[in-house]
């Protein structure tokens, strides 16, 4: 073995001296809502599994390699079906697939804007869409919710700039709170920028048909492209855009991590084949989770630990200190439910949290006793006993 470098010395230890330490758990997802995560069997709410299709679905007999890029030769018949009915879907010209819902990001943004271009990048965005803004070289103006009016100056003042784009989450994934998409897109019309809608978190929970947040927002058609992965609510793998045509032509030849890297294998476009399936046959698996998330609000407004009033499956408990959060996590972990513990440098400094990700495969008794357990970890009854 050759020896330990310093640096990677310091930068372990200091991992253990800011209680930053992430173990390497080995977690197998079960039936009912249930996951056994190094050999405990616990009510699982730390997984993005919001229709419980990434428990269900099972594919046999089919290929888990593609064998080559896209452009080449990794172009199966389950990945040309599976382009066709995101589309369709979606409702739009054209899908393009990617390896990962993250590779979308990335390989998208750092093609649509170059240097010389501006991006407009909302402060709460995912980790992909920060690294393809990085990755573009173009100057990056990073935006808030809560003061448009600096955006629309920073648009103004980018009106010289070959391109412009907005980039957002559409379901902000550390606090599920919604982005307004309605005024973004009325600035994108205004100043005569490209608008990117990443629906990590929407599909398959937002909207009528649950296309996402733009669906319910009602600015599908006002949208440049949508990103979207296969990997939280559809229960597969890998990642996606559509948008039009002529787009979607333009990103095949450019986007660089799909035309670089193997294509998505046939066994997750099969299991991604089947989950689009559910999502448009079974309505029913999305007002169960909607119905679910109501009732945790109104247990967390009762026990005194209020969360943002978004309709989704996440549902941040913010606590503050980073080992406030650990402690909660360990509390209920011991009491039987695996909820993480989101820390900086994941979310600002200051605003630790347990997030709670709820699956149409709880029940709503698995939601009242996640409710007790809060209670008493941090809630009212946490309270009293200080
Ligand atoms: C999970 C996530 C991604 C990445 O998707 P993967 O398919 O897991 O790579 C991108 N954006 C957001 C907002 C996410 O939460």
């Amino acid at each position: 073995m050759t020896p330990e470098p310093d640096w990677l010395t310091d930068a372990l230890r200091s991992l253990e001296t800011d209680d930053l330490v992430r173990p390497h758990r080995e977690v197998e997802l079960l039936p009912s809502g249930r996951c056994r995560a190094d050999g405990e069997v616990l009510l699982d709410f730390s997984s993005n599994d919001y229709l419980g299709l990434a428990r269900d679905l099972r594919q046999e007999g089919i290929a888990a390699g593609a064998g080559a890029s896209p452009l080449v030769s990794g172009r199966s018949p389950d990945y040309c079906r599976l382009e066709k009915r995101l589309a369709a879907f979606e409702n739009t010209d054209a899908a393009l697939l990617f390896p990962t819902g993250f590779a979308a990001n990335t390989g998208t943004v750092a093609a649509l804007v170059g240097p010389g271009d501006a991006i407009f990048s909302h402060a709460d965005n995912h980790a992909s869409l920060i690294d393809g803004c990085r990755l573009s070289g173009a100057r990056i103006h990073v935006f808030t919710s809560h003061r448009l009016d600096q955006l629309a100056s920073k648009l103004g003042e980018a009106s010289g700039a070959p391109r412009r784009l907005i980039v957002t989450d559409g379901v902000f994934s550390m606090d599920g709170v919604l982005a307004p998409l309605e005024s973004l897109c009325d600035l994108a019309e205004k100043f005569n920028s490209m608008i990117l809608v990443d629906e990590a978190h929407g599909t398959g929970v937002h909207g009528a048909n649950g296309r996402g947040s733009c669906e319910l927002a009602g600015v599908e058609d006002r949208v440049t492209l949508r990103v979207g992965t296969l990997s939280k609510a559809v229960g597969s793998t890998g990642g996606f855009v559509v948008g039009d045509s002529r787009f979607i032509e333009y990103l095949w030849h450019k986007a660089r991590t799909q035309v670089f890297s193997t294509a998505l294998s046939p066994a997750s476009c099969a299991a991604a084949l089947d989950g689009l399936e559910v999502i448009a046959n079974e309505p029913q698996r999305r007002e169960h989770l909607e119905r679910l998330a109501g009732r945790l609000r109104d247990h967390l407004r009762r026990i005194n630990l209020p969360t943002p009033s978004t309709t989704g499956a996440i549902l941040p408990v913010i606590l503050g200190d980073s080992r406030q959060a650990i402690a909660a996590a360990n509390g209920l972990r011991d009491r039987g439910f695996f909820v993480p513990a989101i820390r900086p440098p994941t979310v600002r400094e200051g605003t630790a949290r347990l997030r709670i990700s709820l699956s149409a495969a709880h029940s709503t008794d698995d939601i009242d006793q996640l409710a007790d357990a809060l209670d008493f970890v941090v809630g009212t009854e946490a309270q009293k006993r200080d």
